[in-house]
């Protein structure tokens, strides 16, 4: 967890003087388990109303956590995890549009993003004190547990279910940028001409500074800490990014990190990072994760399939794979390693 603080707060170091001038509003809390950033333009608008409005967007993203976190026995999510297999939950319409979002993602991606992957995440633990290799009997009693066509959402009566007793739902591949797309359209309601929400990894840009001019934007490099995998200036774009370097543990010279596939139950090998530029933040942070999960082969494919998404992905050997603008860009070097 310590390290992820280090890394977010090295991406906003980086924003931090492209901003210049220092005469945008920003603030930055403790969210999520991670820290989240607000910077907005100020307009022409009186600095009341764009602290209030900044206020507010924290207040959102606090909801989500709220509501979603399977960190807070007392979260709705919590609430369905414990009633699977028993009955439906009646849920508020953040958390019945951020489940079905999920499953859409994981229909989408045939399973490669699973929300249910619940049991595995608890059984690994990783990011954690306890994090620990578990047995191929406890992974396999733990996938069988895994599967996303279990949950049922029911729109009118407002209820989320899940079918088999012992799944448990997971938001954490999608939360987040879920999260900033809430913030950034409070924002802009409030009559905000642009700004930048930026929950760890997963950042929504919208609108442009003071002046005009755009937003730019830095992609973490993935094992150089505080280095620059890419620049560019996203515009009314979010970017999410996914890489093993963030939560993990090392095992005879082996890194197990905090992404599952839910095929084999195992950490996801093949790719070190994936960035994921589209419209809207929930599927950039849904694909990204998606994508690493994939490998490269099948991410590459699907990125080229789909060009609402643009994806710059660097594989375990160091190799870059890019589509849409990431693709002619200059990309620093990644050395190879495991
Ligand atoms: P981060 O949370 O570090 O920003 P991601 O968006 O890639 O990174 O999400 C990783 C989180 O998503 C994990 O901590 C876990 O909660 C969840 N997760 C892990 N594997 C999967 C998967 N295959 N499908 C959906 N969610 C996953
Ligand atoms: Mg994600």
């Amino acid at each position: 967890m310590r390290k992820k603080y280090f890394i977010a707060a090295l991406i906003l170091a980086f924003l931090l003087p492209s901003c210049g001038g220092g005469e945008e509003y920003r603030k930055t809390r403790e969210i999520m388990g991670t820290y989240v950033t607000i910077t907005v333009a100020r307009g022409e608008l009186p600095e009341m109303v764009v602290r209030g409005a900044v206020r507010d967007a924290f207040e959102e993203i606090e909801r989500v956590d709220r509501l979603m976190s399977t960190y807070k026995p007392e979260s709705q999510l919590s609430e369905i995890n414990r009633q699977a297999g028993i009955a439906p939950v009646k849920v508020d319409p953040e958390v019945l549009e951020t489940v079905r979002d999920a499953l859409d993602v994981a229909r989408r991606t045939d399973g490669a993003f699973d929300p249910t992957v619940g049991p595995l995440i608890r059984l690994w633990k990783i990011g954690s004190e306890e994090a620990r290799l578990p047995t191929s009997a406890e992974i396999e009693k733990a996938k069988e547990l895994v599967d996303y066509r279990q949950v049922v959402v029911d729109e009118p009566a407002s209820t989320v279910y899940i079918k088999k007793k012992g799944m448990a739902l997971d938001l954490g591949g999608i939360a987040k940028g879920y999260a900033s797309d809430l913030a950034v359209s409070l924002l802009r309601k409030r009559g905000l001409t642009g700004g930048i929400v930026a929950v760890a990894g997963d950042i929504k840009f919208f609108g442009t500074r003071d002046g005009g001019r755009p937003w730019k934007a830095g992609i973490q490099h993935p094992r150089r800490e505080g280095g620059l995998l890419a620049r560019l200036e996203p515009g009314d774009a979010a970017i999410s990014t996914s890489g093993d370097y963030e939560r993990y543990f090392m095992k005879d010279g082996v890194r197990y990190h905090h992404i599952i596939d839910p095929a084999t139950g195992l950490p996801a090998r093949g790719l070190i990072s994936v960035t994921v530029l589209s419209k809207e933040s929930y599927l950039a942070d849904g694909l990204s994760t998606a994508l690493f999960v994939m490998g490269p082969v099948r991410a590459l494919a699907f990125a080229r399939a789909h060009p609402e998404v643009e994806a710059l992905m660097v594989t375990s050997e160091g190799r870059v794979l890019a589509t849409g603008r990431f693709s002619g860009m200059d990309i620093e070097a990644v050395e190879a390693d495991n």
